[in-house]
């Protein structure tokens, strides 16, 4: 086995939640207990991305933070030496067509109300199914929710993953969808469902308590929402300089390095076999280049050339052959005696950490033991697409409410910024969506990887773009129309939903108690290990409970460094 890589600890993917883990794995055990990271693909940030167009910094991925509710998040943001920037607070439409008379529909159609947006409607289901706040349980809006609201912390939040219940239900047993009907008309869930509130999942139905609880924590009035100022993929630069192996020799970080299979030893270690290709094994060192660069050669992509392919840009070709024995002395090693035949890599470790959404966790399940297994597929994948478009002469100006259109548009979101210097205006637009108005977007994506951020390559999206976002969309003048494509000076897509993500996000499905399937995930043994020490390690968004959110993967990272001997 001399040609094994061997490592105190291993951890499986390069998103934050790897990446976090790594790091505080440092912080907890020094020198002495060696870590290796491998990511399968050919950058590290996994579903985070942030890509400079046009002078904007487009988030692709993660954008915005709760202040209050993402606690660890906010310490790394300042740790790394990051600054935030306010965001704009969860709002929804409120256009005529959006807004809904719950009060005439309840009445079957004899008195009319005032109209709710459908954001207050949910939140008036919300207050409905926990019937705790004391105030009018007709009017989401009156200041008796508000007071009650902000009392709400994680101690209640468990208390409605675990205890909640209506009509005898627990909450987490039925499907929001099913749970928001209890209390609100059909016509009025419709009106949620088709219309969206920031979340079109009702479709999916998730589990009502952990999506009660999400809506608890995203609309708490004494929480502020920001985004990070130097972009959220900044997290990750910060992060991977910080793991650079010749600041932190026991670290050594590996990308394109795909797991297809892990093994027991009699010993009590994991074999752990990787798929990797020639020429593109990596190490921290070409990382942080790799990332700046990738920020630089979409902006000069966009001003060169609006054709480029981005994603045929791999900066990881003049990268040496740096795959290492990590035994401390990791970033002189460049021997390549741990590779094997095509192109696989063995490395041997005490402990695994899985820091892997489901999809890649879907296709390791016929090696995890059976009950295992079945919890990897306890999540439902929300699958997300992204565009932004920058227009040299924008319509929308800096009062543009987010939102504007939205519900004339295939999106669930939309935000616009506005940016003028002197006699020279600039505006980028995002439209973000989940099913179904995400499958009006996907047919625009051309690479067949996708891996990063699709920029300025099928023109049809601007197309597909101007069809509602155009200045006036009852002109149907086609010179007009043309003179618009062409102030689009950039443009890009990306659609979460592809391998080896096939998700923005995830939800619990219903019928899951998601703490106790947390703690089965965090330490594990794999099947016909001898020894039973529970040395694997489920951790990040997919499976925590704070899915959506970064905090999730990082409250799962501490949860999963606890069990590390
Ligand atoms: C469009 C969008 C919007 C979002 N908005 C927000 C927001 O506003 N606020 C917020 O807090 N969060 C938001 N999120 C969620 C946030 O991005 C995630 O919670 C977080 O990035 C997940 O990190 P992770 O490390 O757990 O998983 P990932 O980022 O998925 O990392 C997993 C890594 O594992 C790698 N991998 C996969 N298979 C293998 C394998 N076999 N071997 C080795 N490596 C493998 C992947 O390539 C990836 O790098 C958003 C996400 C998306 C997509």
């Amino acid at each position: 086995m001399s040609d094994i890589i061997s490592s105190d600890t291993v951890i499986v993917g390069g998103g934050i939640t790897g990446l976090y883990t790594c790091y505080k794995l440092k912080q907890l055990k020094g020198v002495n207990h060696t870590v290796s990271l491998f990511e399968a693909t050919g950058r590290f940030g996994g579903r985070i991305e942030t890509v400079e167009m046009g002078g904007f910094l487009a988030e692709y991925g993660p954008m915005r933070f709760e202040k209050l509710a993402q606690p660890l998040l906010m310490d790394l943001i300042s740790e790394l030496g990051l600054e935030t920037k306010p965001f704009v607070p969860y709002t929804a439409a409120n256009d005529p067509d959006s807004l809904f008379d719950i009060t005439f529909d309840e009445s079957g159609g004899k008195r009319s109300g005032s109209k709710l947006t459908t954001l207050e409607l949910l939140k008036l289901g919300i207050l409905r199914l926990l019937n705790a706040s004391g105030g009018d349980m007709d009017d989401p809006n009156d200041p008796r929710h508000r007071a009650w609201w902000s009392t709400l912390d994680e101690e209640y939040y468990s208390y409605v993953r675990n205890k909640a219940s209506y009509n005898g239900k627990y909450l987490y047993e039925i499907g929001f969808w099913n749970a928001l009907s209890l209390v609100l008309s059909h016509r009025a869930v419709n009106k949620i469902i088709h219309y969206g509130t920031f979340y079109h999942l009702i479709h999916f139905n998730p589990n009502a308590a952990e999506w009660v609880i999400f809506w608890l924590r995203g609309l708490h009035p004494d929480d502020e929402l920001v985004g990070i100022k130097q972009g959220t993929e900044s997290l990750v630069q910060e992060l991977v300089r910080k793991l650079d192996s010749r600041l932190e020799p026991s670290v050594s970080l590996h990308l394109n390095h795909r797991l297809t299979a892990l093994f027991s030893q009699p010993d009590g270690r994991v074999l752990l076999e990787f798929k990797t290709d020639n020429k593109t094994d990596n190490i921290t060192d070409n990382i942080t280049d790799n990332i700046t660069d990738n920020i630089t050669d979409n902006i000069t992509d966009n001003i060169t050339d609006n054709k480029n392919d981005n994603v045929t840009d791999n900066k990881t070709d003049n990268v040496t052959d740096n795959v290492t024995d990590n035994k401390n002395d990791n970033k002189t090693d460049n021997k390549n005696d741990n590779r094997t035949d095509n192109n696989v890599v063995k490395v041997l470790a005490k402990h695994v950490v899985l820091a892997l959404p489901r999809c890649p966790l879907m296709q390791l399940r016929p090696q995890l033991p059976e009950h295992i297994g079945e919890m990897v597929d306890y999540v439902i994948p929300i699958p997300l697409v992204k565009c932004f478009f920058v227009n040299e002469n924008p319509w929308w100006n800096e009062f543009t409410p987010p939102q504007t259109r939205a519900s004339s548009t295939p999106a669930r979101e939309i935000h616009y910024t506005f940016r003028k210097d002197g006699n020279c205006k600039r505006g980028i637009v995002m439209v973000y969506c989940d099913p179904p108005s995400m499958l009006y977007w996907t047919p625009f994506v051309r690479q067949q990887g996708h891996l990063k951020a699709e920029l300025n390559l099928d023109k049809r999206l601007v197309g597909g773009y101007l069809q509602y976002l155009r200045s006036s969309p009852d002109n149907t003048d086609v010179k007009k129309i043309e003179a618009e494509a062409e102030l689009i000076s950039c443009f890009g897509i990306r659609d979460w939903s592809r391998e080896p993500f096939e998700a923005g996000c995830h939800i619990w499905k219903a019928g899951v108690r998601a703490e106790e399937a947390i703690k089965k995930l965090t330490a594990f043994s794999l099947q016909g290990s001898l020894l039973s020490n529970k040395n694997i390690h489920i951790c990040g968004e997919a499976y925590s409970d704070f899915q959506g959110f970064i905090e999730g993967g990082l409250r799962t990272a501490l949860q999963v460094i606890k069990h590390i001997t």
